[in-house]
């Protein structure tokens, strides 16, 4: 099926010496990965089209396993990511989140458009970038259909707020103070403020949520619940891009926090 889509590049293989398989989150049709000849030759007008963390127009020959990728104009480029340690390892996991969560021609518009608004503000903002991530995992998390429900106790089915702490990780769902000493496997504390501002996100835009005011303790305690959440639902997807960008987020971290001066 000869299809036109927009579409992000999120991993290059070389095949041969001038060919690639590249795999692109498209727009259209999710995740496609595609043979792309002579893609390495200077000549080529894939060349430009074909660069990873690019955002392209391409036009392929779609099947169910073995597309070829035919044409892809750069439509907005995002390899300045590569002058900036940070960013490049930020948009490296981001890829390869995507690359090992998504699956082959299943569309995912909604995590497309969180995907590609992420790289832009990356591109033209100055944003902490570890909350950047934090609120992307979230969405992520929406779009693989394992949002939490974050209203009323799974058990009880009350709302106060005060009661409510504890999420159960094999089910995303509430379970408030009193329902906890009937149930207690898989249980993950959560601060009040942390599930406030979880239900923020998940009604803002991410430029919106991006510059909330939230405190290192907050962000922290959302890094250590995205990754038990994520685990607890996929098991470990052994990301390369991780462990170095969590020490760059570190090294971020103490040079923001010296006194300026
Ligand atoms: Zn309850």
């Amino acid at each position: 099926m000869y299809v036109s889509t927009p579409a992000i590049i999120i991993k290059t293989q070389k095949y041969k010496e001038f060919d690639e398989i590249i795999t692109a989150f498209t727009k259209k049709f999710g995740k496609v990965s595609m043979f792309a000849h002579s893609s390495k030759r200077i000549k080529s007008k894939l060349l430009s089209g074909t660069q990873v963390f690019s955002y392209v127009d391409m036009e392929l020959d779609l099947r169910q396993t073995s597309s070829r990728l035919f044409n892809s104009k750069s439509n907005d480029s995002f390899y300045n990511f590569s002058q900036n340690l940070h960013k490049y390892y930020l948009a490296s996991y981001l890829c390869e989140i995507i690359d090992k969560t998504q699956t082959e021609n299943q569309t995912e518009l909604r995590l497309f458009d969180v995907f590609l608004q992420t790289f832009r503000i990356m591109k033209d903002k100055e944003v902490d970038l570890r909350l950047l991530r934090l609120i992307f995992e979230l969405h992520l998390i929406d779009a693989l259909g394992i949002k939490p429900n974050l209203l009323s106790c799974s058990i009880c089915r009350q709302t106060n707020p005060d009661l409510l702490h504890n999420i159960d990780m094999t089910t995303g769902t509430l379970v408030c103070d009193e329902c906890l000493k009937l149930k207690t496997p898989n249980i993950f504390t959560l601060d009040k403020n942390l599930i406030r501002f979880i239900k923020y996100v998940y009604n803002k835009n991410i430029e919106v949520s991006v510059n909330a005011k939230i405190s290192p303790i907050l962000v922290e305690m959302l890094d250590e619940f995205n990754y038990n959440y994520i685990l607890s639902f996929y098991g470990d997807l052994k990301l390369h891009s991780i462990e170095i960008l969590k020490q760059e987020e570190k090294y971020d971290k103490s040079r923001t926090s010296r006194p300026s001066n």
